[in-house]
């Protein structure tokens, strides 16, 4: 494996487009369609374009879909594609092959994991999550609670703080009443990497079931769940898989609970003889039980083709460029963006950072300054109610890119052109 240089302490653009040159990932640039001119750093909310997407997703329409017609659930293998397309992520999460399947939406997928591992400890009445998740984790756990507690008395919650969010921690949490704990791996609005090994053994030594949303995670940072012995996992594959907007969530259930494993939803492609059209359920062995209904075939061929482009990726060469990225950003806003009191959200402790750095934007209104940073062709985004997000994907962001976005956010701030009207305007996505 070729170790690429470090970030050396005096840096300049020549600095970046060297390092550019020695990277054994840059190649993987060209496998991404983006637009002429664009620094794309929002790859952590929907990845880019591979080149051959459209073309793939064309001949599902015309060929498999247009020609094939029914056939193709057989001829084409559509029926099997979730669970193919599974195997294909699992080395990407360390999982085996059989133990992961494409869901719905991950918001789906996590209710249909969170219920099943609560189920395997009907004893125990707690869901321990984080003040700091994703929104909707924690709106799909409160269902959680009232389905699987009993009638007008649902589980009850727990929510640690952490990541500069005040609350108990893990520690004061847990006891041998909680069932379950569900916690993102990397946090959406800071980068934050918890120690997944460290955290699953906390978990477990406390009789609780681990569940791991590794939306921030998986094509971000290598993944070892079952080095992990970790239980349940979900995640999305429109972020740094590149699977396109709406493309499937996946599921990963260690092999160990596939037979015990009762998902919330129990329907057909979940079911162990689908086409025998029973009247009563049965659940299908293995991970297939996690199925719903008929999969959104279109997105999968997007996905599919992008799956592809992670066939060959050394996932610890991704690694080493995704923190060279994120090094080379932070002392670029240290020693660039000081003046404007900009600060640094994000763990500089590399161990404990995902493939994203959050800022604050001192004295300046952040939502603006990204406005501003957006209409120059430095697309990031803005998390309320304070940060903007820059997140790094390591297949098509170049040393040189990190360059030119601090060096158009140092120049959006020193000409305060972030304070025109035009960048207060606030669309209904941020
Ligand atoms: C992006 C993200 C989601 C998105 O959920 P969808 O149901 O796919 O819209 C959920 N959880 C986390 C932690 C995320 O980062």
């Amino acid at each position: 494996m070729s170790i690429a240089p470090a970030i050396p302490h005096v840096i300049d653009r020549a600095t970046c487009t060297a390092l550019d040159a020695a990277d054994p990932l840059a190649g993987h640039r060209e496998l991404f369609d983006l637009p002429e001119g664009v620094v794309y750093l929002d790859g952590n909310s929907l990845g880019a374009l591979p080149r051959a997407t459209a073309a793939r997703v064309q001949r599902v329409i015309a060929e498999e879909w247009g020609t094939g017609l029914i056939r193709s659930w057989n001829d084409a293998g559509w029926f099997t594609k979730p669970i193919d397309l599974g195997d294909r992520i699992a080395p990407l999460i360390g999982a085996a092959a059989g133990e992961v399947v494409l869901g719905d939406s991950t918001s789906g997928s996590l209710f249909q994991v969170a219920v099943a591992a609560a189920r395997l400890r009907p004893e125990r009445r707690v869901i321990v999550s984080e003040l700091g998740n994703f929104p909707t984790d924690l709106y799909v756990l409160e269902s959680v609670q009232e389905l699987v507690g009993e009638p007008g008395r649902p589980l009850e919650r727990r929510l640690i703080g952490g990541d500069g969010i005040p609350g108990p921690t893990l520690a004061d949490v847990l006891d041998d009443d909680v069932a379950v704990v569900v916690l993102t791996h990397v946090n959406y609005r800071t980068g934050r990497m918890y120690d997944m090994n460290e955290v699953t053994r906390q978990v477990q030594a406390a009789g609780a079931i681990m569940v791991w949303d590794l939306c921030h995670s998986v094509g971000a940072v290598p993944v070892d769940l079952n080095g992990a012995g970790a239980d349940f996992a979900i995640g999305c594959t429109y972020k740094y898989l590149n699977g396109g907007p709406g493309s499937p969530s996946f599921i990963w259930a260690a092999e160990r609970h596939h037979p015990e494993a009762r998902p919330a939803i129990t329907a057909w492609h979940g079911h162990a003889k689908p086409f025998d059209f029973d009247v009563e359920y049965a659940p299908a062995p293995g991970i297939t039980r996690f199925r719903v209904g008929t999969p959104q075939l279109l997105s999968v061929a997007a996905l599919e083709a992008s799956l592809d482009i992670w066939r060959d990726v050394d996932l610890e060469l991704l690694r080493e460029k995704s923190l060279r990225l994120t090094e080379l950003f932070i002392s670029l806003v240290d020693s660039r963006l000081a003046p404007w009191g900009i600060e640094v959200v994000t763990p500089r402790q590399s161990a404990r950072r995902g493939s994203q750095v959050a800022l604050r934007a001192g004295g300046a209104d952040g939502y603006a300054v990204m406005q501003a940073l957006i209409e120059r062709g430095v697309i990031g985004d803005f998390r309320a109610p304070d940060l903007m997000r820059f997140g790094f994907t390591p297949l098509y962001v170049s040393h040189a890119d990190v360059w030119d976005a601090v060096a158009t956010l140092e120049d959006i701030l020193s000409t305060e052109v972030w304070r025109d009207s035009r960048f207060a305007r606030r669309g209904a996505v941020t």
